[in-house]
């Protein structure tokens, strides 16, 4: 038992200096000019205890990103609720309900449907309390496996979200991405390249201001160009928590 406690403050410490080590690499990278809002930290619990994310807690970071419906709902109940949670995962509109009763629930970046778009607006205005904020996400790949509306439609679900969902609050677009890009060691990243046209396009077209609207692009290995690129929110799991190991 002795060892076990041990074991476990080891851990959390690391992840306290991860944690300040990504913050810093954060803070020292130079958004490009065009983008004026400070790029935030979520840090990704998905598979890792509550107790290691409340050590991230501790150490003043408070948005949150989770993938899995159920493990999200479970961890709210457990931790503080000045957390911002963010919903990261496939969303399907069964769950849609279940999701937007966390009351701190503070955006769902998954939205790549007019379906979702729909029973979000109607889960949210039945509670009548406040807009959630939401983003697009757009598949910049077009891998078949991944989520996400097709580029060429990204326009037309950020018009659907303004003009027929009044509980819903679109802040910008989401992309995961090609893996091969995110791993690769090249400054070049043509999902990151894509998020950032279509960004233009949509405030263009649909005259919203670029200052405001976020992108969430980069993770573990690709963060640091993703911000370099103009990513406002950034998702960070392994880096912070350490590999997830998956039963299957
Ligand atoms: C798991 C996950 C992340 C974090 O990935 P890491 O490589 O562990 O940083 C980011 N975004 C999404 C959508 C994820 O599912």
């Amino acid at each position: 038992m002795i060892a076990s406690k041990t074991g476990t403050t080891a851990t959390t410490s690391l992840i306290a200096q991860n944690l300040s080590r990504v913050l810093s690499n954060i803070h020292n990278i130079a958004p490009p000019n065009h983008t004026p809002l400070t790029p935030t930290l979520i840090a990704v619990g998905k598979t890792k205890p509550a107790n290691l994310l409340m050590e991230c807690y501790q150490n003043q970071q408070r948005h949150f990103g989770e993938n899995y419906v159920q493990e999200l709902i479970d961890k709210s109940k457990v931790l503080p609720s000045d957390i911002h949670w963010h919903f990261i995962g496939h969303l399907q509109s069964n769950k849609v309900k279940s999701i937007c009763q966390i009351p701190n629930l503070y955006m769902v970046q998954t939205v790549d449907r007019q379906k979702i778009a729909k029973a979000l607006n109607s889960a949210m205005s039945e509670l009548e309390s406040r807009k959630l904020k939401v983003l697009v996400q757009v598949n910049t790949s077009g891998e078949d496996s991944k989520s996400g509306c097709p580029p060429e439609e990204t326009v037309a679900l950020c018009k659907y979200v303004i003009d027929q969902c009044p509980f819903l609050e679109l802040c910008g677009l989401m992309t995961i991405g090609d893996l091969t890009n995110s791993k690769s060691t090249e400054d070049y990243n043509p999902d990151f390249e894509k998020l950032v046209s279509l960004k233009g396009t949509v405030c263009q077209e649909l005259a919203l201001d670029q200052n405001q609207f976020h992108l969430s692009m980069g993770m573990s290995s690709d963060y640091e160009l993703a911000i370099r690129y103009g990513a406002t929110l950034v998702r960070v799991g392994s880096t912070i928590f350490g590999e997830r190991e998956y039963h299957k």
